[in-house]
């Protein structure tokens, strides 16, 4: 499969090569392709992985997505919003265990205090930390002067996912207030206002085809994207999407294989950008992280949440680690991270290099 890797080198991967990426069942030649993809991770941003605490910080949301655990109509579940200092507190115990980074992620919400209240715990956070703690913020639409308020306050990273990057299918998982058209347009915002900008899909909705699928990595070079985060889809109960995919117990395994695929194909089309390799894979195989860095992701987002509201930030069924404090959670990493031969880029903020590139 080294015609992939040369390919890449060159930048000629596209929509033809991508489909049939995709298509491919487990066995040799899919193996392959995933050592094409891991050679392209080497040559372009090497084999060391970059954390990113994640501080998921409420489950209050005003948005209603079919398929989301936390959508607002969901009934049956305890809400939660964390303080602002013990979102500032969860935040620097993922600068103290060495994790660089931090992400802050919740349901969304648009009001004045809600961007006050962002605005200053970034401060706080920058401040706390003397400056060296990165901050990506995953909070949903804005307008550009938020975005541009947080960006200013210290915040350089924000992910947004377009979910899929065919406006039907986007128009089908989403009540008609929330609209495609602004999401792309979201993601401008976010590059006027100077931050690294992160999108993603989710993988294998109902109704998507491989053929969206190759799209959503088009897409992704399109917009000329920084961060890829995406995972495979996983039915929740509480949603109306909760029988979506019939017998979803039985079809795991080709549900995490479609995700280390979609990993393998955006690695290989746009190389220098930083991919996540998300819970939402562990959730699937007690491996599946690690899997995802072997596929080409570089990023990983180990939970520093307090232990008592982890229980409540379901996003899908049978999310992993919800039991672990943010140190026993360093420990399993940083040994699933060495099994593969790999190691954590401790204390460094890791971005992307696609930014750097686009920028200079
Ligand atoms: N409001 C924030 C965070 C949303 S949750 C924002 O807009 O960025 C983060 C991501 O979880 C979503 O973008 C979605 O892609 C993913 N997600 C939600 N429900 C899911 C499900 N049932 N299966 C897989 N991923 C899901």
């Amino acid at each position: 499969m080294n015609y992939l890797f040369e390919k890449s080198c060159s930048g000629e991967i596209g929509y033809d090569d991508i489909l049939y990426i995709l298509g491919l069942e487990a066995g040799a030649e899919l193996d392959s392709v995933f050592e094409a993809a891991y050679k392209v991770k080497l040559k372009y941003v090497g084999n060391t992985a970059y954390m990113r605490g994640i501080v998921e910080f409420s489950n209050v949301c005003g948005c209603d997505c079919y398929y989301c655990g936390i959508r607002k109509s969901a009934k049956g579940l305890v809400r939660y919003t964390m303080s602002e200092d013990e979102i500032v507190e969860a935040a620097m115990e993922s600068y103290r265990l060495g994790y660089g980074s931090t992400v802050i992620q919740g349901g969304e919400l648009r009001s004045p205090e809600f961007t006050r209240k962002f605005e200053s715990i970034i401060r706080q956070l920058k401040e706390k930390s003397d400056g060296k703690l990165g901050i990506t913020l995953s909070l949903g639409e804005q307008d550009l002067e938020t975005y541009q308020r947080w960006f200013d306050a210290g915040a350089h990273r924000y992910l947004l996912r377009i979910e899929s990057s065919n406006p039907e299918l986007f128009a089908s998982l989403h009540p008609s207030s929330q609209n495609f058209d602004s999401r792309v347009d979201a993601l401008r915002l976010l590059r006027t206002a100077g931050y690294q900008v992160g999108t993603g899909v989710m993988i294998g909705l109902p109704g998507q085809r491989l053929e969206d699928l190759a799209n959503d990595v088009l897409f992704f070079k399109k917009m000329d994207i920084d961060m890829i985060g995406m995972g495979p889809f996983i039915p929740h109960d509480l949603t109306p999407m909760r029988d979506s995919i019939p017998d979803f117990e039985s079809k795991k395994d080709s549900q995490l294989l479609l995700g280390l695929k979609m990993i393998a194909a955006t690695r290989l089309c746009l190389r220098d950008v930083n991919i996540a390799s998300t819970t939402a894979l562990q959730a699937l195989a007690h491996d599946g992280r690690e899997q995802g860095l072997l596929a080409g992701a570089n990023i990983i987002m180990p939970n520093v949440t307090e232990v008592k509201y982890r229980e409540s930030y379901q996003l899908y069924n049978g999310k992993p680690c919800t039991d672990e404090n943010a140190s026993m959670c360093r420990s399993c990493l940083g040994r699933r991270v060495e099994s593969i031969g790999e190691s954590i880029g401790y204390n460094q903020w890791g971005d992307s290099p696609h930014f750097a590139n686009r920028t200079r």
